[in-house]
C-alpha cells in the first residue's frame, strides 16, 4: 500500500517556492494515498527561534496548508514534536547513518556557511531525524522539492542499512521522493528573487527575496519588480538561458505557476524584454496566490480551530507510528 509523508519547516513564512515544490503536491495527493503531512517544528530549532514566534510560525504554516486545499479531514495535519516516535526512532538512526555519508550533505554546508564549528549538533543530524520522519510511518512516497533530493537518497541508505544489519529484509519500505510535477515543470527549484544562484528559503534574511504565501497584490507586484533580471530580452529556446540564473528563475515561476513548459513560455516571450515580461509574472502570480493569502488570513484568524486540527491529527498520527517504533525496538533487542 501507499503512504506519503511530507513537512515544511516551521522557520519563517511559506512562500512560492514551498508552495510550488511542496504544498501544492500535498493536496493533489490527499485523495488518491494515506497522507501524513507534519509541521517540522523540531527541525527549525535546529537554528535558534524565538518561542513566541515559533507558535505563530507552526500556525502560519497548518493554516497554509488548508489554505492551499489540504482537507484536515482527509490528511493528518500535525506538529511534528506532538509525536514522539519521531525523536525516538531518530536517536536509533542516529546509530545507523555513518559519519561520512552526512558529510556529504550540501545543505549542511550551505546553512552552516564557513563557521561550522559553531552550528548546532542538530543541524548536522538533521537529515537524519528527517528519514525517521518519513520511516515511522512505513512511508512510501515523499513530495518535496529538487533541494531535498540529497536527503531522500539518505533516508534510503538508512533504511536499506537498518534492514541489512538486523537482518529484516522489506522491514522499511525505501521512500521514493515525488519531485516531478505533473505540470510539465523538470523538478522545479525555485530561486531567490536577489539572486539567481541562491534557492529561495523561508529563513533567508533579505528582504524582497521572496513572495510569500501571504503577500497582497501589491508586494507581490513590487517585488517582481525589483526582482534581479538582465537587459537582455529572452530568449526563444531554454537553451538561451544558460549563464543567465535570473532569467531562468523568472522564466521558471511563469512555467511552474502556468502549468506550461519553458518552451512554451519561450514561445511567447522570447524577444521580448524584462519590462513585458515582468508584468505578466505579477499578473499570474497574484491570479495564483491572492484565493490562497485570503484563506490563509481567514484562517489564522482562528488559532483555536488550527489547534484542535493539529491536536487531533497528532492523535491520529501517533495511533500509526507509535506500533511500529515498538516493532523497531523489538528489532533492535529493546526490553519492551
Ligand atoms: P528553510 O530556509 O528554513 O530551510 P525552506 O524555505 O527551505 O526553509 P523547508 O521547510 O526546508 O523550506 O522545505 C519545505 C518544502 O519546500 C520541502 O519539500 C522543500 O523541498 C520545498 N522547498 C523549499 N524551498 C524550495 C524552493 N526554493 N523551490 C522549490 N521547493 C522548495
Ligand atoms: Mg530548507
Amino acid at each position: 500500500s501507499m503512504r506519503v509523508l511530507s513537512g515544511i519547516q516551521t522557520s519563517g513564512m511559506m512562500h512560492i517556492g514551498n508552495y510550488i515544490g511542496a504544498i501544492r503536491k500535498f493536496a493533489m495527493l490527499q485523495h488518491e494515498f494515506e497522507c501524513f503531512y507534519f509541521l517540522a517544528d523540531m527541525h527549525s530549532i535546529t537554528v535558534w527561534q524565538d518561542p513566541e514566534k515559533l507558535r505563530a510560525q507552526t500556525l502560519h504554516i497548518a493554516a497554509s496548508y488548508i489554505a492551499s486545499g489540504v482537507d484536515p479531514e482527509v490528511a493528518t495535519i500535525f506538529p511534528q514534536s506532538g509525536v514522539r516516535a519521531h525523536a525516538e526512532l531518530a536517536w536509533i538512526f542516529n546509530c545507523i547513518a555513518r559519519l561520512g555519508w552526512l558529510d556529504r550533505m550540501t545543505q549542511f554546508k550551505d546553512k552552516a556557511g564557513k563557521n561550522s564549528e559553531r552550528a548546532s549538533v542538530g543541524l548536522y543530524t538533521y537529515p537524519v531525524l528527517q528519514a525517521a520522519d518519513i520511516l515511522v510511518y512505513k512511508a512510501t512516497h515523499v513530495p518535496v522539492g529538487e533541494d531535498q533530493k540529497q536527503h531522500l537518497e539518505l533516508s534510503r541508505d538508512i533504511a536499506a542499512k537498518f534492514n541489512h544489519d538486523y537482518n529484516a529484509p522489506h522491514f522499511f519500505p525505501l521512500p521514493e521522493p515525488l519531485i516531478k510535477g505533473q505540470f510539465g515543470e523538470a523538478g522545479a527549484r525555485i530561486m531567490s528573487l536577489r539572486d539567481g544562484t541562491a534557492k529561495m528559503s523561508k529563513s533567508d534574511p533579505s528582504e524582497n527575496a521572496c513572495i510569500f504565501l501571504s503577500d497582497d497584490a501589491d508586494a507581490i507586484a513590487k517585488k517582481i519588480k525589483k526582482a534581479k533580471s538582465d537587459p537582455d530580452p529572452l530568449p526563444s529556446e531554454p537553451d538561451g538561458l544558460e549563464g543567465r540564473p535570473e532569467a531562468a528563475n523568472l522564466v521558471g515561476i511563469f512555467a511552474a505557476l502556468s502549468g506550461k513548459s519553458q518552451e512554451e513560455v519561450l514561445t511567447d516571450f522570447g524577444g521580448q524584454g524584462f519590462g513585458v515580461f515582468k508584468p505578466a509574472l505579477a499578473d499570474l502570480v497574484v491570479d495564483k496566490i491572492a484565493p490562497i493569502s485570503a484563506e490563509l488570513r481567514r484562517l489564522e484568524a482562528d488559532p483555536a480551530f488550527l489547534q484542535g486540527v493539529l491536536k487531533k491529527g497528532a492523535e491520529r498520527a501517533s495511533a500509526v507510528a507509535d506500533p511500529i517504533v515498538k516493532e523497531v525496538k523489538e528489532v533492535v533487542g529493546f526490553l519492551v
